[in-house]
């Protein structure tokens, strides 16, 4: 705290050594939070940032979320965005069972809160193609319009992507299924 008000930064020469990482930097702030030191946050955030950056492969990584998930007094909400989506760039590494990653791991599978932010930014990041839903192709029956189309998933009611727009229940499609995938 005192180091950031004199020199405007929290990371002296003797920080840098030390390998605080991002565990200190979620640390400050919590602390500026709590303190109301709005430029601190900012500082803490941009620093936290970075660190999700260059230290997702370290255990510092592992420590950071470790204390975002634990800590129940902050709003850190805008850091564990952070770190999820950190997981979400590097998962392929993060979860390929190198022994490297074992900390995060550990700290994700007795983490629910993170490992259920983890699967819905995972989800949703798959892209369509590797959804298991198969592929079902359309005739359109309807008067002169034969647009054949590939679709996924069944809605109650399925819209001609071809220019005659017709909106028919599922019923009437069936009838002119052509292929599933
Ligand atoms: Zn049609």
């Amino acid at each position: 705290m005192l180091s950031y008000f004199y020199t405007h930064d929290y990371r002296g020469p003797n920080l840098e050594k030390c390998d605080g990482g991002m565990l200190l930097d979620a640390r400050v702030y919590a602390i500026a939070d709590k303190y109301l030191i709005p430029d601190l946050r900012a500082l803490a955030a941009t620093r936290f940032e970075e660190g999700a950056q260059s230290q997702w492969s370290t255990p510092n990584f592992a420590d950071a979320i470790d204390e975002l998930y634990t800590e129940r007094f902050v709003d850190n909400r805008k850091l564990r965005e952070v770190v999820v989506e950190a997981v979400r760039n590097h998962a392929t590494e993060l979860f390929g069972g190198n022994q490297a990653y074992e900390k995060f791991v550990e700290v994700h599978d007795r983490t629910g809160e993170f490992s259920a932010a983890c699967s819905k930014a995972l989800a949703l990041n798959m892209p369509r193609g590797s959804q298991a839903t198969p592929g079902i192709t359309y005739r359109c029956a309807n008067s002169r319009c034969d647009m054949r189309f590939t679709t996924h998933g069944e809605p109650e009611y399925l819209t001609c992507p071809g220019s005659c727009g017709a909106v028919r229940h599922m019923d009437w499609w069936r009838q002119y299924c052509l292929e599933r995938k």
